[in-house]
């Protein structure tokens, strides 16, 4: 009998994705000839630049509905997809490659060394391990369907080489070359978008303040019913930090759509209900009537950005809570629950940023990231219409949908 060939799989894209689904599919078949392209010289840059350096693997949430809650969208597909493949296997997944992950206060999870080097290097070791032919420096230009159904692909410009099945792990479709290919295949692309941005804001509250941060400050663009909570850094051209991230996540399209202007409205005292504020103010007056507000920073609110606010409501710093008037009360009040600012357009979080948009979820089967239009033809990470806050829940959509792709091919 003659020996069968090994069937050939391409996957394209030399990022998180690209390598969770290559190594999967080895795992699963040691047999596949696995051919991973990446147009650039460079493996995995993406994981390098990652979480300042440290690579934010991904986050301490076990719980696939909690997890999926963290993504603006794709968060129902991702909730079932969490069945097959979450945190804790990621977790393991390294553990048995040497590889320790811990977990900061908030959540967050890097390996041990601090190091996303830790993490690139794993991946490498386990690719040439597993006889996964690396091809870097090939971009693949054009894809498309041969009569019997393999798929023939373009790469840098010239040869056509042929393959049973194809994972597409391309990152952001902002200027993709494959594009093309993947709208002649008959899938749409939901519009792009950046996400996960700080916004530019030119506002006298926040002159000289760059660097001061405020623990729990709720921002919302249209409706607090719309709002999101968390750490607000104070930066020389604005705001940022997890609560204005998130809300830029969340509001990517809508933001987009007002091109970076846009007013939106900061509860510097997430925590506290705003009776509790009027009551603390009441409070002040009766028992501390003589003292001047400056003097008494309430709520351990940052003492610049009190005076600040004070002095942008005009209350003079020097007035004494006896001397607080209803109206100023009130205005004080407003301020710390609800500023009204402008953002005058975004600046890129050199931490950590995505595209929203992409392939369009509803034209792919989650159980498989696999095309419902095209047989053996998968998709994984960012170049799907799938996007999360930061914290680590990229990479781990990163990992889920290349791993499922990965055991899907290798069937
Ligand atoms: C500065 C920064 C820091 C980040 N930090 C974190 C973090 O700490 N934690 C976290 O969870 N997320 C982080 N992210 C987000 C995370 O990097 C992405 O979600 C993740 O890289 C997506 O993985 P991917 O494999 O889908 O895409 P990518 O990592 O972008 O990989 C896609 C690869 O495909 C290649 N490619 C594209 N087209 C072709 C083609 N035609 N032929 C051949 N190759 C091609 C690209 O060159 C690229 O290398 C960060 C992002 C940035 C920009």
């Amino acid at each position: 009998m003659p020996k069968k060939e090994p069937k050939k799989f391409a996957i394209i894209g030399g990022g998180a994705a690209g390598f969770f689904s290559a190594l999967t599919l080895s795992e699963r078949d040691p047999t596949a000839e696995i051919h991973l392209f990446e147009k650039r010289n460079q493996w995995l840059s993406k994981v390098k630049i990652s979480g300042g350096g440290r690579c934010n693997v991904t986050h301490q949430c076990f719980d696939p509905k909690t997890l999926s809650e963290k993504y603006p969208r794709g968060s129902k597909e991702l909730r079932a997809a969490f069945h097959t493949w979450q945190p804790q296997d990621t977790i393991d997944w390294f553990a048995q490659r040497q590889v320790q992950l811990k977990a900061e206060a908030d959540g967050r999870m890097f390996p041990t060394t601090d190091d996303s080097q830790t993490i690139i290097n794993c991946f490498l070791q386990e690719a040439h391990k597993a006889k996964i032919k690396l091809k870097k420096g090939h971009g693949i230009d054009a894809i498309s369907l041969a009569s019997d159904g393999s798929f023939l692909l373009k790469i840098n410009g010239e040869k056509e080489v042929s393959y049973h099945a194809v994972c597409l792990a391309l990152g952001s479709l902002k200027s993709s070359s494959l594009e093309h290919s993947i709208r002649k295949f008959g899938h749409s692309i939901e519009s792009l978008a950046p996400s996960l941005f700080a916004f530019n804001v030119n506002d006298s509250r926040t002159y000289g303040l760059s660097g001061l941060s405020v623990p729990n400050a709720q921002v919302w663009v249209d409706s607090p019913k719309e709002s999101q909570t968390g750490p607000l850094l104070i930066t020389h051209r604005g705001m940022s930090g997890p609560a204005i991230l998130k809300l830029s996540a969340w509001e990517a399209r809508k933001l987009q759509e007002k091109n970076y202007h846009f007013d939106f409205s900061i509860n510097w005292l997430a925590h506290m209900p705003k009776n509790s504020i009027i009551e603390a103010l009441e409070k002040q007056r009766i028992e501390n009537g003589k003292r001047t507000l400056k003097n008494t920073v309430l709520f351990d609110f940052p003492r610049r950005l009190w005076e600040s606010l004070l002095d942008y409501a005009n209350i003079s710093p020097d007035t004494t809570w006896s001397q607080l008037s209803k109206n100023n009360s009130e205005t004080l009040v407003q301020e710390l629950t609800q500023g009204l600012y402008q953002a005058q357009g975004k600046t890129t979080n050199k931490d950590e940023f995505v595209t929203c948009g992409g392939v369009k979820r509803r034209e792919i089967n989650f159980k498989r990231m696999e095309s419902k239009l095209v047989p053996n033809l998968h998709f994984a990470g960012e170049c799907i219409d799938l996007d999360g806050i930061t914290g680590g829940f990229n990479f781990q959509a990163a990992w889920t949908t290349g791993r499922i792709a990965g055991m899907a091919m290798a069937e």
